[in-house]
């Protein structure tokens, strides 16, 4: 298969389970997570109509995104793995989003460092919704004070809640954690300030596995940023 034609895939699966939950479609968006797969991946997924990437690793999102540069306007990229201090110069000046904020000091780093010419980098907080100890994110009982110190950094623009939970089975343990994100942002965005508020209404939930269970529990209230991989670019390479 083609990556248009699993893009095309994606794209009806999460049209489906949009119309079986009665979600409208549009607060839907999908991230092509495009981490290990090569520029001319990218390009056929651009060409079929794709806009929003994810990158996992620095170093790699940069290569592509100067790869990439002549249609950078057309792109949004968005860094979704974890993030080291001496690497948020990186992401702060060539990134549009950034949706693994765990911690404060991060944050101060990425807002002194977006520069005054760009909008604000887009981010939202990372929460460990599964409560595994192995996995990134604040737990959710931290994930209020930070976000409340994070909505008044320059340069940033907190947009919302991300979680990766862990892989499971069965549709009703995989809505659990995602239902769970969506009233922990929605606990937030009532303790934020009306402006700060506005805008604080994104879910970075689901994956190839378990997309249409982050669909089952979006709201009408959220855009649901759905981060697909393999099931756009087929089978990742194991990591070297
Ligand atoms: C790799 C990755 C994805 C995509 O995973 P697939 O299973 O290939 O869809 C989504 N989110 C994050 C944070 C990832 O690291």
């Amino acid at each position: 298969m083609t990556i248009a034609q699993r893009l095309a895939d994606v794209l009806n699966r999460i049209a489906s389970s949009c119309a079986h939950h009665h979600i409208s479609p549009a607060r839907i968006a999908l991230i092509a997570v495009s981490k290990t797969f090569p520029i001319e991946a990218i390009l056929q997924a651009h060409k079929a109509g794709q806009r929003d990437f994810g990158e996992n690793y620095v170093q790699e999102g940069l290569e592509k995104i100067s790869a990439l540069a002549d249609i950078r306007k057309e792109l949004t990229w968005h860094f979704i793995g974890p993030l080291q201090s001496n690497k948020t110069k990186d992401v702060a000046e060539h990134f549009d989003w950034m949706h693994t904020i765990e911690r404060e000091k991060i944050a101060k780093r990425l807002s002194e460092q977006r520069p005054n010419h760009q909008p604000p980098l887009q981010v939202c907080i990372q929460v460990n919704v599964s409560g595994e100890s192995s996995k990134s994110g604040v737990s959710p009982q931290e994930a209020k004070a930070l976000a409340l110190e994070v909505a008044h950094l320059p340069g940033l623009e907190l947009r919302g809640l991300m979680a990766i939970p862990e892989p499971d089975e069965t549709p009703e343990a995989q809505q659990r954690p995602f239902a769970q994100l969506r009233r922990l942002a929605a606990e937030i965005r009532a303790a934020l300030p009306p402006q700060k508020a506005a805008r604080f209404d994104v879910l970075s939930m689901g994956m190839s596995a378990d997309l249409e269970s982050a669909i089952a529990e979006s709201s009408d209230e959220f855009t649901t940023l759905v981060r697909v991989g393999s099931a756009i670019f087929g089978p990742r390479p194991a990591k070297p």
